[in-house]
Formats: structure tokens, C-alpha cells, sequence
């Protein structure tokens, strides 16, 4: 007798650590609309350091059964070089999926002798598996882990590229695009600034396929960022091309406690014994760094704010080629004595926080952010009020959007590209001044309620601004779903 072969849904993760726990909050959405079906997520390891992902798959695993992970076997890579550049780390998630491509051609021939797949939902870092699940008349949608706010951009750049003949880096205007606000060329995301650059080539191709695809399954809610939506929509993004399909099955944040399991984590311990929304989060996302000197001035800063903090350090990248030989500790990354110093109301992590549960912790009343759209969600459900530092990829289009929602305020860049320094001679400090006056009214962000509260951000004795916060303690639904059965 032949067994009925299960329904089930592959995910296909970009390896970084923020990518796998976004597509596992996919995988708990899909598997509320269709509690029939099971879903695989297909793991492969990340050829670069991204925080270990193996107790964060063994809590998913334990917790929900409905999600299987299928290993890919190792494969190594051509280079031995092991520190990459932020730019090295995009470029390489679209080489390494290349080079996987054996591999998961043989994982989707392997999962559909046992069961039925319905469709493989990967994310834009997989652009080049697109062919691999498509030639085995496999469904195939697209994942954005972003918003639809810097999506717009990304549907757009085909025809910013035939548009202009100079790379946006050397361009001095201000750039219009459907659906978001108006952004300075320099600020565009880097992969999109030099044409000469492998990873222009990359997001090219990228942007002209994933329209193609049976759909896009995006983080965010319509009416969250309903601009840009209605222009993806109306077709605004893609002059001449049929507008794609786009899937808000968002917000996908982690629940509190969902992300690693087990033990209370010391951080949180720490946080329960800081009054009330006292507390300064700062943390720059998962591939977040900063110089060593821009670490020391951030210490500085801080220290002479006198504000309570719960900060994420990473040693900075590597100085040029020279390898680092041992991982530098706290007290070398810091001032001399800072931690000591600070100790009573200052608590520093090397390299990783439990941030979900951070920001949902009663004492925390601001967050520092690197401006990733997933720690906007994490922050904007919490209800906590941000201050936009964009480091890396859209970063910056999230810190515009950032002020546009009014739930954050961006930093000022320096012209060196740095900011928030205290420029150690004057030594000007900033402060964040915290105070939630919670009311819970409905906005027009649908299925959110929202509670007010401002914080007031103060950089080198001068106030640069007033955020409010909306609290979106989420009952989010989506509205759309992928028309998968
Ligand atoms: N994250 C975390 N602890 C950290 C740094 C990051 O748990 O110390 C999580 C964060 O909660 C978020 C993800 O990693 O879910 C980062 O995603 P985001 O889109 O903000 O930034 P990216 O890492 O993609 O730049």
C-alpha cells in the first residue's frame, strides 16, 4: 500500500544568521495557514563568521516539529581568505549558492521522493538556485527579508542603471524613486553604487529576475508601507514590465523566548535590577562593526551621558590583510578602566545579545540601531524608540523610512562617514532622554494597536530632535497569502 506523500514547503536561507531566523518566522506563518503542510528549510554552512546558528536550529527543532532542516553537505571555498568585507560577504552569499547548487539540486530530487513539494520559497541571495527548482517544475518565489520600502529601490535600479551613465558613488543628486522618499545617490545601498563591482552585476541580474518568479514574499505589512507597495503594484518600479506579485506576510519577528530556548540569558538578569525604561540598547545587527577608534569614542560618549546601557561590541575587521591571531578581549576593545567605571550601570556583550528579548524587557528604553529592517520590526513591536546609525546594505533608505514612520531619528553623518564621535578633545556627549507617556489608541496601521511614548536625543549638548514611538504590540495578521495549495 502506497503512503500518501506529505505536503511540504521548501525555504532556501542565505546563510547569515538575521536570513535563517526571519525564513523560520516564514515557516511558523506558513505553517498556521496550512497546518497540513510541512515545511524544510535547507541549511547551508556560512562560509564566513555569522554567529553559531546550531543552538538556535536545535531550540527550532525541539519547539516545532512541522519544520524539518535539511543539511547540505560542506563544501569549502576557493579562497582560503577568511575576513571579508561587508561588500565580500554579499558578493560571496551569491557565489556561495552557486557553488551549492550541486548540492541542492540533489537535497530536491532527495526530499521529493518522500514527500510533495509545493514550492520553494528562497531568499534573493539564491538568485542563481532560481533555475535549479524551476527546470524540476518546482514553483518558485522569492523571499525579501527587508521591507518594501528599500524593495521599491531595488525593483527600480534597472531602470536607474539604463537611465545613467555615471555610477551613483560619483553623482552629487538627489534620486527619485516610486514609493520611497527621495534619497541622495551616495546614500543608495552599496552593492548598487559601482558599476565595475561584481555585486552591481549581481543585483542586476537579480532585480530583473525576480520578477519573473512566481511571486515575492515579503516582511512587512501593507499598511505599514503602503507607499511603496502601491507603487510595486501600479507598476511605477518596473517601467515596461509587468508589475510583480507581492505577498506581505509580514511582520516575521521572533517571539520572545522563540529564538534560543534554555537558560535565561545574564543580560536579562541584569536588565530586571534597571528601573524602568532606563536603558540604552545599542547593537549593529549581525555583521555590525566599528573601528577601534570609533569603538573608544563610542565609550567615551556614553560614559559622559551618564545614561544606563546594554551595549553589543565586535572587534573591529581586521586592519587590511593582517590576520588576527586571538580574539581581543573587552578591556583591550575599551577605554582603559571603562568597564570598571561603568559597572553599575553599564553592561557590555562581546558579540551577540538575546535582542528580541532585550528590547521586549521593561527596562529598555531606547535602541542604537545598525537600521537592519528586522531590528526595526524587533523595535518598533516592542515599542521602543530608535536612533538610526545605518552601517550597511539599505540601511539608509530604513533610516529615511525610519523617520518617515516616526519611530526613530536618524544620526548625522560626519563627512568621513562616521558618526556620533565625541571627538575626544572637545568631548561633547549624547543623551537619550527617555520617557513613555503610554496611551493605546488604533492608527491606521490596521491590525496594530499602538501605544506613544518620545524620547528626546540629545548629540553634543544639543537636541537634535523628538521621536515618538508607535507600540505595535502585534496582532498582526497578514492579509495576502501565497496562493499556494
Ligand atoms: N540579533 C540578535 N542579537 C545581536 C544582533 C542581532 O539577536 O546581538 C538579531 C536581531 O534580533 C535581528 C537579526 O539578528 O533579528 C538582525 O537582522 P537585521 O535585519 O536587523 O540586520 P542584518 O543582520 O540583516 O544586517
Amino acid at each position: 500500500i502506497l503512503k500518501e506523500m506529505e505536503d511540504t514547503i521548501l525555504l532556501y536561507p542565505s546563510p547569515g544568521r538575521g536570513h535563517l531566523v526571519s525564513m523560520v518566522e516564514l515557516a511558523k506563518r506558513i505553517l498556521t495557514h496550512h497546518p497540513s503542510f510541512s515545511v524544510t528549510i535547507i541549511i547551508s554552512e556560512a562560509p564566513y563568521e555569522t554567529g553559531s546558528t546550531a543552538p538556535y536550529i536545535a531550540a527550532v527543532s525541539s519547539t516545532t516539529p512541522s519544520i524539518t532542516f535539511y543539511h547540505l553537505p560542506t563544501v569549502s571555498l576557493p579562497t582560503k581568505n577568511t575576513s571579508f568585507s561587508i561588500m565580500d560577504i554579499h558578493t560571496l552569499s551569491f557565489e556561495w549558492h552557486t557553488i551549492n547548487n550541486p548540492n541542492y539540486h540533489q537535497a530536491l530530487i532527495s526530499i521529493s521522493r518522500s514527500a510533495n513539494i509545493k514550492a520553494v520559497i528562497m531568499d534573493f541571495f539564491c538568485n542563481y538556485s532560481f533555475d535549479v527548482s524551476t527546470s524540476l517544475g518546482i514553483l518558485t518565489y522569492y523571499y525579501i527579508t527587508g521591507g518594501l520600502t528599500a524593495f521599491t529601490a531595488f525593483l527600480y535600479f534597472p531602470t536607474l542603471h539604463k537611465s545613467l551613465t555615471r555610477n551613483f558613488k560619483d553623482l552629487d543628486e538627489v534620486i527619485n524613486i516610486p514609493g520611497m522618499p527621495p534619497i541622495l545617490a551616495k546614500n543608495m545601498p552599496a552593492p548598487m553604487l559601482d558599476r565595475s563591482k561584481t555585486i552591481y552585476q549581481y543585483f542586476l541580474e537579480t532585480a530583473l529576475q525576480m520578477p519573473k518568479s512566481a511571486g515575492i514574499v515579503v516582511n512587512s505589512i501593507e499598511t505599514l508601507e503602503e507607499r511603496a507597495l502601491k507603487a510595486i503594484l501600479n507598476g511605477d518600479c518596473t517601467p515596461g514590465e509587468p508589475a510583480p506579485a507581492i505577498y506581505c506576510l509580514g511582520p516575521l519577528v521572533a517571539t520572545e523566548g522563540s529564538v534560543e530556548g534554555g537558560t535565561k540569558h545574564e543580560c536579562l538578569t541584569w536588565l530586571d535590577s534597571q528601573p524602568s525604561r532606563s536603558v540604552v540598547f545599542l547593537s549593529f545587527g549581525s555583521l555590525g562593526k566599528f573601528s577601534a577608534e570609533q569603538l573608544k569614542e563610542m565609550a567615551i560618549g556614553l560614559e559622559k551621558s551618564g545614561v544606563r546601557f546594554l551595549w553589543v561590541v565586535r572587534a573591529p575587521p581586521p586592519v587590511e590583510s593582517v590576520a588576527a591571531t586571538t580574539e581581543p578581549s573587552l578591556e583591550s576593545l575599551l577605554p582603559e578602566g571603562f568597564l570598571e567605571r561603568n559597572r553599575d550601570r553599564g553592561l557590555v556583550l562581546k558579540g551577540w545579545a538575546p535582542q528580541v528579548e532585550v528590547l521586549s524587557h521593561d527596562s529598555v528604553g531606547g535602541f542604537i540601531t545598525h537600521c537592519g529592517w528586522n531590528s526595526m520590526l524587533e523595535s518598533m513591536r516592542a515599542g521602543v524608540p530608535m536612533l538610526g546609525w545605518a552601517l550597511y546594505a539599505e540601511q539608509n533608505i530604513y533610516q529615511l523610512a525610519m523617520e518617515e514612520l516616526k519611530v526613530g531619528l536618524a544620526l548625522r553623518k560626519r563627512e568621513d562617514g562616521s558618526s556620533l564621535t565625541t571627538n575626544s578633545s572637545s568631548c561633547p556627549s549624547f543623551t537619550m532622554k527617555l520617557n513613555a507617556q503610554v496611551t493605546v489608541k488604533n492608527t491606521k496601521f490596521g491590525h496594530f494597536k499602538f501605544q506613544n511614548s518620545t524620547a528626546t536625543f540629545t548629540h553634543g549638548g544639543t537636541s537634535v530632535g523628538e521621536a515618538t514611538i508607535v507600540k505595535a504590540r502585534a496582532q498582526a495578521r497578514s492579509t495576502t497569502k501565497p496562493n499556494v495549495t
